[in-house]
């Protein structure tokens, strides 16, 4: 199977790298998505953390906004970290940056304050447990469908997944923890969705 990551800035390399060794036993592909026809035949899509004004920017002059929304809305597996998460969102609270609505959520930008204020916290995620993870200018969670919380770091909502749609406000990538990358290819593989990419 092949998933992808939108690969035009941010933490792409550090997801490919997660990716590949959560996915070495499975037969995993990764594809760097920048052009519509990078879509055709995968099975899941992560977006990266990075800044969601520059990749909301791209994914439209590129022409694959809608594509990434429309194939995630039928059922393909999506994955956002951080600007990813905000991109995937039904409300970013920026004009600037228009959620794809793939997840009922409400979330604020930079809501912990200036890239000095990025921590490392330890957080708790249902069926895997305690990891400890970097949240870097990260947003917050200010709004979710209850049941759709699978994460949290202390009372916070840090980590959500509705049906084949996952969203973190924290960067497993930047670690050497592969179980959040693991829990999204069980997702892929057990979607068993290929995209057209039309
Ligand atoms: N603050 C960034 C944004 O709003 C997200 C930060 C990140 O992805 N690490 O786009």
């Amino acid at each position: 199977m092949i998933v992808g990551i939108v690969g035009f800035q941010g933490d792409v390399q550090e997801h490919i790298n997660s990716l590949k060794a959560a996915g070495k036993s499975r037969g995993i592909q990764v594809r760097q998505i920048r052009r519509p026809d990078d879509m055709n035949g995968i099975s899941g899509i992560v977006i990266p953390g990075g800044e969601s004004t520059t990749i909301y920017k791209l994914l439209n002059t590129y022409r694959i906004y809608d594509l990434i929304k429309m194939e995630c809305k039928s059922g393909m597996p999506v994955m956002g970290t951080c600007a990813g998460l905000i991109l995937i969102s039904k409300d970013t609270g920026d004009p600037r940056v228009n959620g794809m609505g793939i997840l009922n959520a409400t979330v604020t930008r930079n809501a912990y304050g200036r890239q000095k204020e990025s921590f490392m916290g330890e957080i708790t995620v249902n069926s895997i447990g305690k990891m400890v993870v970097p949240f870097i200018r990260a947003p917050k969670i200010v709004n979710a469908d209850e049941d759709s919380i699978i994460g949290k770091y202390g009372d916070e909502p840090v980590m959500l997944r509705k049906g084949n749609v996952l969203g973190l406000t924290f960067h497993p990538e930047l670690t050497d923890d592969l179980r959040i990358h693991g829990m999204f290819l069980e997702m892929v593989e057990g979607e068993g969705y290929i995209s057209t990419g039309e």
